[in-house]
């Protein structure tokens, strides 16, 4: 007798196949679509005036002393980055060129989200850039609130959806800081990291600024013992300092890239952080008891500089060429998000 065919059996086992296999296939494709999207973040379109960002315009901002995150459209988040980072008193061109730089960073997080963000794109603080909600902004302001937001307002407007692109790639790094020393430094001197774009510009005029001078003095013990300390090969004493404190290196631009302690060698970058100087373009004195940073600029003296910004935008130069003077090479694009 022919035996029959277990049509059940092979359709349950069609069913099961159905059930557990293919939605196995489909969860392990999904992760890899994911990550080659976030690898790709984006791309120039067709017409080359435009640059395809992957996601929504929604930023999710951490507000790091609340613990908590904040969703804002993007061009809400520049003005309020703008408004915290630089003041409303700048010019109109120098607020353009901010919010462009702002823009362009808050867009780089995007393929490289901050660490400490908690799952958010970017924080609020200056290890990414200083947002401040608008609320608290105007209450900071006080009598002049609604005036210094209208002209924060329309210089981020002026320039709505507008990034920063190197050889038709979103720039990663739109660097900028508060104050130079007359030269901006190369990134490689300063980060050790060589951007093409990120090179030693003049920036005029900036002896203005507040900060473009300053000291910081620090007991000779009191500096020893930080050194010891933070430093504990450097081996220093308060009866050897003399002769023990040596400028190795400095960068075409004034810059320490390498100073020695006793018997170790330290980065500018790194002593400056470590002792709470305002630029590594600094020079020492030691008298009697004291050891005195005479420092030139304020910040890391990479990118653009917002004083030299402003020079340039009060002799006439439109946030194109202030943008085109601190980012060799750079074009400006406008984003078209793609969700
Ligand atoms: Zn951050």
């Amino acid at each position: 007798m022919r035996k029959q065919f277990p049509y059940t059996l092979f359709f349950s086992i069609l069913i099961l196949i159905f059930m557990i296999v293919a939605p196995m296939i489909i969860i392990k494709s999904m992760p890899v679509k994911a990550s080659s999207e976030e690898d790709n973040s984006s791309s120039i379109s067709e017409n080359n005036n435009l640059i395809t960002i992957n996601g929504s315009e929604n930023i999710k901002v951490y507000i790091t002393k609340e613990d908590r995150m904040e969703e804002v459209p993007i061009e809400d988040y520049v003005k309020s980055v703008v408004s915290g980072e630089m003041p409303a008193s700048f010019s109109d061109e120098a607020l353009k060129a901010q919010a462009v730089a702002a823009r362009t960073y808050i867009m780089s997080k995007r393929s490289r989200p901050c660490d400490i963000a908690k799952g958010g794109d970017v924080c609020d603080t200056t290890h990414c850039q200083v947002y401040i909600s608008k609320v608290s902004r105007l209450e900071k302001w006080e009598d002049k609130a609604t005036e210094n937001w209208d002209k924060i307002s329309k210089a981020v407007d002026e320039t709505k959806g507008k990034v920063l692109t190197y050889n038709n790639q979103l720039v990663l790094y739109p660097q900028f800081f508060s104050t130079s020393s007359g030269m901006t430094e190369n990134a490689v001197d300063v980060f050790s990291n060589d951007v093409p774009y990120l090179v030693s510009t003049e920036s005029k005029g900036e002896e203005i600024a507040p900060k473009y001078e300053s000291e910081i003095p620090f007991n000779i013990n009191e500096f020893v013992n930080k050194v010891n300390e933070k430093y504990p090969e450097a081996e220093l004493t308060v009866e050897n300092l003399q002769g023990n404190i040596e400028i190795i290196s400095r960068s075409s631009a004034g810059g320490i890239k390498e100073i020695r302690l006793g018997q170790t060698k330290v980065k500018g970058l790194d002593f400056r952080l470590s002792f709470g100087l305002n630029s590594t373009n600094f020079e020492y004195t030691i008298s009697n008891d004291q050891i005195l940073f005479k420092c030139k600029g304020y910040g890391h003296g990479v990118g653009m500089s917002q004083w030299g910004a402003n020079v340039m935008a009060k002799s006439g130069s439109n946030y194109e060429e202030i943008l085109k003077h601190y980012y060799k090479g750079i074009d400006l694009k406008v984003i078209k998000f793609k969700e």
